[in-house]
Formats: structure tokens, sequence, C-alpha cells
């Protein structure tokens, strides 16, 4: 397995480390960035790579994608007008992952194709951010055939630690969405409580500390606190640099009210926070961690 052939398409914030992660274990990628600057980052840490998307799949027994959002995958895959897209040069028994956060109905919509292909797809986005993605420790949320799945399985042990598969196609994008709401959700009412707290006289490092041991207690109080000072390896307690952007965040819930739309669910709290980050965003906050969501009712975080 250690001599298969990976092609890796998109070397961001994520892709970038994921792909060298493969190249320290053994594998043999091609790799491929529309950036100039990606691509120079991922050869200093000792990735090839190829001159385009069709170049870096040549030959390769896996093929890997790690873009923005569902339109970058559908055209990427599928192609536009003229361009028939990668699925065209892969030969079948081909097996792509796409570990993109994208709509489960684009998801859906490229495996189809793949399959009448001959090509097998997984889609498998991702939770543990970048840092997971630096140490190799991400969560994979796998939608797809389980045959698949047990072949991407050594390819997906070298870039993460759990694996988990939810069902069918689309499966695991649909779980990843539901994951990224509650946390949505979760991030901006905790920053409203400690507002509120604060607004009362209290401090927000003891209130923090107490909420983290309560019923209270989430990944919001103990690792991202949304106040400045709380936690120092915080967004929060660096001016909300680096985490997960707000952007991304509003994509997801985005992502959420689409996917509900589509069975007829009610998200009544799901469709509230995709506001409040909208807001966020208009307020010039789109580009820092979403935890900045509590500056939209306090001046003081
Ligand atoms: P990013 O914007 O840093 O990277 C995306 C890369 O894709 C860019 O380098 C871009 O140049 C490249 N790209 C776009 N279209 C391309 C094409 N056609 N061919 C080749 N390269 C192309 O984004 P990211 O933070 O790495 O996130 C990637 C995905 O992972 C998103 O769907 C995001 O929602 C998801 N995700 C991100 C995080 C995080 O913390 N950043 C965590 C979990 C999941």
């Amino acid at each position: 397995m250690k001599n298969t052939r990976i092609a890796f398409i998109g070397l961001g914030h994520m892709g970038g480390p994921m792909a060298a992660n493969l190249a320290r274990g053994g594998f043999a990628v091609s790799a491929f960035d529309l950036s100039e600057a990606a691509l120079q980052q991922a050869r200093e840490a000792g990735v090839a790579v190829a001159p385009s998307a069709a170049a870096a799949v040549a030959g390769a027994a896996v093929v890997i994608s790690m873009l923005p959002a569902s339109r970058h995958v559908e055209q990427l895959f599928l192609g536009q007008g003229d361009d028939g897209g990668l699925l065209a040069r892969l030969p079948a028994g081909t097996l792509v992952i796409d570990c993109s956060t994208i709509a489960p109905a684009s998801a859906q919509k490229v495996a189809q194709a793949a399959r009448a292909r001959g090509v097998a797809m997984l889609d498998a986005p991702v939770s543990g951010g970048t840092a997971g993605a630096a140490a190799g420790t991400l969560t994979f949320i796998v939608g797809g055939d389980a045959d698949a799945l047990e072949r991407a399985r050594p390819v997906l042990g070298a870039m993460g630690k759990n694996i988990f598969h939810m069902g069918g196609s689309g499966a695991g994008q649909v779980a990843k969405l539901c994951n990224n709401m509650a946390l949505g959700v979760i991030m901006a009412v905790t920053g409203e409580a400690l507002a509120l707290g604060v607004a009362h006289g209290l401090d927000a490092r003891a209130l923090s500390q107490m909420m983290a041991v309560s019923t209270g207690r989430s990944w919001a109080t103990e690792v991202c606190n949304p106040w400045p000072g709380v936690l120092e390896n915080a967004p929060a307690s660096r001016g909300y640099a680096g985490g997960f952007g707000n952007d991304l965040m509003l994509k997801d819930l985005g992502l959420a009210v689409e996917a509900a739309m589509g069975v007829g669910a009610t998200i009544p709290l799901g469709e509230l926070a995709r506001n409040l980050y909208a807001l966020n965003k208009q307020a010039g906050r789109g580009g820092l961690d979403f935890s900045s969501v509590v500056k939209l009712v306090s001046d003081k975080a």
C-alpha cells in the first residue's frame, strides 16, 4: 500500500499539511493547487508537485481533493462546458476521496458520475482543524461504500486517527453539517452567557472554569473559549486570529439550512446561528475565528 500513488488536489490550510503527512508516511504523492504560494509551501514540506490536476492524477490509484466548496469539487471532477473534468481521465478502479466540506447533494452527484465510470468515491469531510491536519490526528466522517472505505483506511490513517462510517454517499457530509451546526449554536450561546456574566460584574475566567465542569460545559468553554484572556491558546486571546474562520462556519450553516430544506427538517437554532455569523461577517469579522461572534453581543470581548 505504501507505494500507492496518490494525487492530492487542493493544498490550502488543511490540504497542505494533509499531503505532507501522506508523503511523510511513505506514499508517493503528486499534488496540485491553483495557487503558486500553496505549491511552494508543499514543495518545502517535501511533497512532489505536478503542473496541473490532470498531470497529478496520471498513474494515481487514489485521488484526494481538499477544496473550498461544492462548486470547486463539481468543477474539478465533472468539468464545465467542453472540459470533461478529472473523472473523464481516471481509469476504472481508481478511488476518489473528497475531504472538502460540501453539500451532500453535490457529493452524491459526483459520486454517481464516478460510479458510472467504475470509479469509487467517498465523501470524507474532516474535523480537527488545522492543528489536527498538521498533527495527523483528524477525524474522517465518511459516506460511501464499505469496500471503498476499506481500501481508503491506510491512506486516511496517515492523516488522522478516527474514522466514522456514516452510511452511503453524502452521509459523511450530512454528519459533518450536523456536528458543525451544533458547534455554531453552542459557540454563539456560550459567548452570550459569558457576556451576560461579565455585564453583571463576574470574572469571565472564573465563570468559564465553573461552566467547564458544570452542565454548560462544551468545546467552547474548554478549548476554544470565546472570551479574550480566558484560555491562552484560544483564538480569542490573540485578537481572534487563526482558528476556524467565521466565513467557513457561515458556509457550513448555509449548507445545513439547505440540507434541512431538502428533507423538510426544521432547524430554528441553526437558521438563527447562520444569521448571527452572517451579521458577524457584515461587521468585518468574516476572516476571524468564528468565536468572534461574541463581539455581536458585547463590546468588552
Ligand atoms: P483553503 O482555502 O485554505 O484551501 C483550499 C485550496 O484549494 C486553496 O489553496 C485553493 O487555491 C485550492 N483550489 C481551489 N480550487 C482549486 C482547483 N480547481 N484546483 C486546485 N486547487 C484548487 O481552505 P481550507 O481551510 O484548507 O479548507 C478546505 C476544506 O476543508 C473546506 O471545505 C473547509 O470547509 C474544510 N474544513 C476546513 C477546516 C479549517 O479549520 N480550515 C476544518 C475542517 C474542514
